[in-house]
């Protein structure tokens, strides 16, 4: 039976949904674009893949941008995630399964401006939701006679400063440790962090020259491989489960979801369940679309279709009747069970993140 994927079920591992926060202008954006930029001049075709709202490097193009740090070998975890999370506020929303959508975070501090408000408001949304979190503590080569070391692992370049700059920048970082101690969260220098579940890793890094980006994969791999190996083993053929980051209209195709996928499997044709704003809306996906790679903005056709995607990804669904569904709601796909059961189980999630978000 097609609908219920019979024999083509079994525990594979997912990828890891990784999330970066922080205060405006302390360089979330470029910190994407320079994992994403690294990964392409890396050469090789299909070093990362660009999904809607999110991107995935596989272990390989890691392993590759952070060089003898992380070890293939010793991973078997497919990779990491990233999502673009759309908005500071939004993120509180983005739930799965009452919990963070997010496996793991990584929340961005400029180290000469240190804790902002909006950083204080990700680290309250980090505690509630309990999503393990690393910090970078970005823009290290703005220390006054910075002798910048492109692309290379921290010790690295800390070893290319002079005393005075090395001394500088220690102050930035144990200001940033002082400030998640006031926090109440207990933090050190990653390297010296033996268990990163009592403690928070504090990476210093920089999103323009690249110094310290090894580290972070790395520790982002380790964190996920040593402590969320269980919660990664899915069924990915198994009915999709996801979260709507964005309600979009598209030419051509009118509202659209915007959805990242933590579990299992949507296809074309799929029936799903989508949160609403008064009732869930149940429907029939009729396109699954990615962005087109090095997509024109004048060209009519930004997206390709494809026929299913696996968990964890991102991914356009077009579908009709998505006009009431909620940036934040839960996606189910309904394959193999009882349509009445999935809708209760969508409303009984909406009702639960209604609440939170009324308690902040
Ligand atoms: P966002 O608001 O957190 O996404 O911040 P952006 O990524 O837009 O960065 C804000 C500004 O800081 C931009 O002008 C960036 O070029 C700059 N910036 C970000 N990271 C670094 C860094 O590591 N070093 C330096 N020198 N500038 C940075």
């Amino acid at each position: 039976d097609p609908d219920t994927d019979a024999g083509a079920t079994g525990e594979s591992l997912r990828t890891p949904i990784v999330a970066v926060l922080g205060h405006v202008d302390h360089g979330k954006t470029t910190l994407l674009d320079k994992i994403r930029g690294s990964a392409v001049s890396e050469g090789e075709a299909g070093a990362i893949t660009q999904h809607i709202g999110a991107t995935a490097v596989p272990l390989e193009t890691v392993s590759n941008m952070a060089g003898s740090l992380v070890d293939p070998t010793d991973f078997d975890l497919p990779g990491l995630l990233f999502i673009d999370t759309p908005g500071h506020h939004s993120f509180s929303t983005l739930r799965a399964r009452g919990g963070a959508l997010a496996d793991i975070a990584v929340l961005v501090v400029d180290v000469n401006d240190g804790f902002q408000p909006q950083t204080v408001e990700a680290i309250d949304i980090l505690r509630r939701t309990g999503t393990p979190f690393i910090v970078a503590a970005n823009k290290v080569d703005t220390t006054p006679g910075w002798n910048a070391q492109e692309g290379s692992p921290i010790k690295q370049t800390y070893e290319a400063q002079s005393d005075r700059a090395r001394s500088m920048l220690d102050e930035n970082l144990y200001e940033v440790i002082g400030n998640l101690s006031d926090e109440g969260f207990s933090a050190d220098l990653y390297w010296r962090v033996q268990n990163f579940q009592k403690n928070i890793g504090v990476v210093p890094l920089s999103a323009i020259t690249g110094e310290g980006i090894p580290d972070l994969l790395a520790v982002l791999m380790g964190l996920s491989q040593r402590y969320m190996k269980e919660e990664m083993a899915v069924d990915i053929s198994g009915p999709g489960k996801g979260t709507v980051l964005e309600v979009k209209e598209e030419k051509g195709f009118g509202a659209t979801l915007d959805v990242v996928l933590y579990d299992g499997t949507v296809r074309e044709g799929d029936t799903v369940v989508v949160g609403g704003t008064n009732e869930p809306i149940v429907t029939e996906v009729r396109a699954l679309l990615q962005p087109r790679p090095n997509a024109e903005i004048r060209t009519e056709k930004r997206f390709d279709k494809v026929d299913s995607v696996a968990a964890a990804a991102g991914v356009k669904i077009a579908a009709p009747d998505l006009d009431e569904a909620m940036a934040g709601a839960p996606v189910r796909v309904v394959r193999g069970r009882e349509r009445d059961a999935v809708v209760e189980e969508v409303r009984k999630e909406l009702a639960q993140i209604e609440v939170d978000t009324e308690e902040e």
